[in-house]
């Protein structure tokens, strides 16, 4: 029976990328509270939310500091900006805190209210960059096709998902998209290694036929997210840097999803050894409490910027909101002092990658992969041949119903199935996630016997 929160949904809301006539036919489930791992519903249903919402809450539901931070700064200041030569304390130290976990290079930080915020002001940056280096032909951004950046205008088309493409006539002018490392779908008869050449070598293809003086950045996840946690083949990183290196070109890392412990380090690019010029972040800055993105910019870019550019005429009401930065800077402090993301390296991310690793024995799973606390396997009806279960990439979402039916959030991408828990998962709710995930891939197989 649709309730009375039901019926006001339907009628007033329109749900972030959704078919809204289709989500008012089946109701959207009312989730009311959350701890821990777990989110609850209405009807009183529990589940292991191995999606950490939407990658973002790191530090688990249910944080009574982040509240109490939080109710502190609403009092003393609940917003002020920091246009008009002013600061405050929240938006300096968590400014401060940030450089200090970053690699030793970036030690400044532009605030903005999410992930997609961010890569906007990178594209603005990046060009502002090359205009004071006297080099104002440099304006292209690389990226990569089925990549996630965003869902603004830049966002968007920085990001290589067609079905994002064709609503809004996008990508806008200035941006093209080259090979992704997604060895599960395109490396053929290529060893692992030679295929994550051929795929970084795309770039330098790219830059040849845009010409190096053209190009300004590259843009990219250090593992494909939202595309289906894709791994890049360990050969793939070392043959990007080599590559920027020669044509001056400069390097954009989106730790959107990465930053704040994801892979056992701080950020991904510490786990990958890269260099980046620029970082965009935002989801587990705040562990998801409040909205809060930004952009770490390295040396190089902000000696330039702040030395030579005078006023850059670029900012949010939101940039470095007082009450989200004071959260988020709790959010960091917790992450620190618990041990959360050491612990994530040393022994749950470890189990987790063990357990999630067995799942590749099922009959219906072509390949599993992963690494801190992301995973992803792929459904197929032939482990040799790759061939789907189902035409239309179906099968991802009829897998996922059967595993919120047995209380597990997992999330589908085509025919790759996801998970990115919260960091603060146990042993024991990983071995509950591992149960609850193998009656889905039964009932998937079922279903489609
Ligand atoms: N960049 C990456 C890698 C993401 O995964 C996301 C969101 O999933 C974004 C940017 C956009 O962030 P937001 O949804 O906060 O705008």
């Amino acid at each position: 029976m649709t309730s009375k929160i039901q019926a006001l949904d339907n009628k007033h809301h329109i749900h972030p990328f959704s078919d809204s006539k289709e989500l008012h036919e089946i109701n959207p489930r009312e989730i009311t509270h959350a701890e821990g791992v777990y989110i609850y519903d209405d009807k009183g249903n529990k589940l292991l939310d191995a999606m950490a919402g939407l990658w973002c809450v790191n530090i688990g539901y249910g944080r009574q500091e982040l509240v109490d931070v939080a109710t502190k700064q609403m009092s003393a200041l609940p917003y002020y900006n920091l246009f008009f030569k002013t600061t405050h304390a929240p938006a300096a130290k968590l400014a401060a805190k940030i450089a200090s976990l970053a690699p030793s290079h970036m030690n400044k930080v532009f605030f903005t209210g999410s992930g997609s915020e961010a890569n906007d002001t990178v594209f603005r940056m990046v060009r502002r960059y090359w205009d004071l280096k006297d080099k104002p032909t440099k304006k292209q951004f690389i990226s990569r096709e089925n990549a996630y950046h965003g869902s603004t205008v830049v966002g968007a088309s920085l990001g290589g998902m067609g079905y994002m493409h064709e609503q809004g006539d996008l990508p806008i002018a200035g941006i093209s998209h080259v090979e992704q490392p997604y060895f599960f779908k395109d490396g053929g008869d290529l060893t692992q290694e030679a295929f994550g050449i051929k795929a970084a070598q795309s770039l330098e293809a790219k830059i040849l036929e845009l010409g190096e003086d053209n190009v300004a950045a590259f843009i990219a996840e250090p593992f494909q997210g939202a595309g289906g946690v894709i791994i890049p083949p360990t050969s793939y990183w070392p043959e990007i840097k080599r590559i920027l290196a020669k044509y001056d070109i400069l390097l954009v890392v989106d730790e959107v999803i990465s930053g704040f412990g994801r892979t056992g380090e701080w950020f991904a690019s510490q786990y990958y050894d890269l260099e980046p010029d620029l970082m965009p972040i935002a989801k587990g800055l705040s562990s998801g409490y409040l909205p809060i993105g930004g952009v770490i910019v390295g040396d190089k870019v902000a000696e330039t910027l702040i030395d030579k550019g005078g006023d850059f005429n670029h900012g949010f009401t939101y940039s470095g909101h007082p009450v989200a930065a004071a959260v988020a800077l709790k959010n960091i402090e917790l992450l620190e002092s618990e041990g959360i993301v050491e612990r994530v390296k040393n022994e749950t991310a470890p189990y987790l990658q063990k357990r999630w690793k067995e799942l590749a024995a099922h009959p219906i799973v072509g390949e599993t992969r992963g690494l801190g606390m992301v995973a992803g396997l792929e459904l197929v009806r032939d482990k040799d041949t790759h061939e789907r279960i189902a035409p239309n990439s179906k099968a991802g979402g009829i897998c996922r119903d059967f595993s919120m039916a047995n209380g597990l959030i997992m999330r589908p991408c085509g025919d790759t199935m996801i998970i990115s828990p919260p960091l603060v998962i146990t042993k024991a709710e990983v071995d509950e996630l591992m149960e609850k995930a193998l009656k889905a891939l039964d009932e998937t197989a079922k279903h489609y016997n």
